[in-house]
């Protein structure tokens, strides 16, 4: 299924939403942190919910532990897994024909897995050519939006967008206009396969994402429910197209050893980062990588410290603004020692062929990478 530009409202009112917000919001809910909110649908605190209200759960399925955990105790809860879908935000555009850049090999493949073991569909969602295109843009208009449904992928053109230029890679920043993969990449194509399935038209929609008030300040202040940034029914009283959507973050006030516990509760196999010695679960460069976990990057997968380089050199800009180049940061310490075999080669393979569950047979075991300091993923 195609659609070409069909939507102007989305490029020209839902996606500069965010751009207007310049405080940190994963996944599109813009009432953000208000320890008493005026707006009687925000909550600050709220671990439960009752989930009879609610045709249809949406988990955002990172790959990583605090979406996974997400998904357990939405299960644990008693919420029939037939009414759940968990979507993945492919960052580096279709999962099936554009090159990895960013992300981990196996990420598409595991999530399809991951997916698979629950009994659960994953529905992907992506930035046509992922991060490298919009990097790239040169005088030129975004890539447009894709989105799998029960019906087909849906791709909706961005014709009507002024023509930009990028040319450097995003930045640190809790601004979604300048650490633009967050937004482009995640937030963006998802908002705009909420907006764009009548199937979720008069739906009661719960939107569950897996940030954690332990990872950073910012995620601190985080209200843990709130109206999604596309629900119509509590921002107008007539609608044209009801969407009642709320926005759950349902692990935001867990420890990091609760999550861990809840996968061993599941016994499911710490996903490979975690194995490597990564504390979390992002892009394999994420923009918040350490010096350290570049040179273990630089070790172990050279090959992706050489392209940012290249693109170091073409945009005149280094990755940081710290005026460090990737390989002086590289080089600058020494790497992780990763001893996990079996993840290591996983970590050069598309194909997830891992088992997702832990084996009745063996131990469940702490991953190397839980409870690191060392920055690996978005604050
Ligand atoms: S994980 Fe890092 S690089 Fe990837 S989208 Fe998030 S902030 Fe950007």
């Amino acid at each position: 299924m195609k659609m070409t530009n069909t939507d102007h409202y989305d490029d020209s009112v839902v996606i500069p939403s965010i751009r207007r917000n310049v405080q940190l919001d994963i996944f599109g809910s813009d009432s953000l942190i208000a320890l008493e909110p005026a707006d009687p649908h925000v909550r600050f605190d709220c671990p439960d919910l009752d989930l009879s209200d609610y045709d249809l759960a949406i988990v955002s399925m990172s790959g990583g532990k605090d979406s996974i955990a997400g998904l357990c105790r939405l299960l644990e809860m008693g919420y029939p897994k037939e009414k759940i879908e968990l979507w993945h935000n492919h960052v580096d555009g279709d999962p099936l024909n554009d090159d990895i850049f960013f992300d981990w090999n196996f990420m598409y493949s595991y999530n399809k897995k991951l997916a698979e073991a629950f009994g659960i569909p994953l529905y992907c969602s992506w930035l046509n050519k992922g991060l490298r295109g919009e990097m790239l843009k040169h005088n030129s208009i975004p890539h447009p939006h894709s989105f799998e449904t029960p019906a087909g992928i849906i791709e909706l053109g961005r014709e009507t967008c002024k023509p930009g230029t990028r040319r450097k890679f995003p930045q640190q920043s809790g601004s979604l206009s300048t650490r633009w993969c967050s937004s482009s990449l995640k937030v963006d194509p998802a908002k705009r396969a909420l907006t764009n399935q009548d199937r979720f038209l008069g739906q009661r929609i719960l939107f569950i994402t897996g940030e954690r008030r332990a990872e950073s300040s910012p995620r601190a202040k985080m209200s843990q429910l709130a109206p999604h940034a596309v629900d119509t029914e509590r921002k107008s009283k007539n609608p044209k197209k009801p969407r009642y959507i709320d926005s759950w973050r349902n692990v935001l006030h867990l420890t990091e050893e609760d999550v861990w516990q809840i996968l061993s509760d599941w016994r499911i196999t710490p996903p490979v980062p975690y194995r490597l010695g990564w504390g979390r679960s992002s892009c394999k460069l994420c923009i918040f990588s350490s010096d350290r976990v570049l040179a273990t990057i630089n070790e172990y997968w050279p090959e992706k410290i050489l392209e940012v380089a290249d693109y170091e050199d073409q945009f005149g800009v280094t990755i940081a603004r710290s005026g460090k180049n990737v390989f002086e940061r590289a080089t600058s310490t020494t790497p992780f020692i990763i001893d996990d075999e079996e993840a290591l080669q996983q970590s050069f393979r598309k194909e997830y062929t891992l088992p997702i569950f832990v084996p009745d047979d063996k131990i469940w075991t702490l991953p190397k990478g839980a409870f690191s300091t060392e920055s690996s993923g978005a604050i």
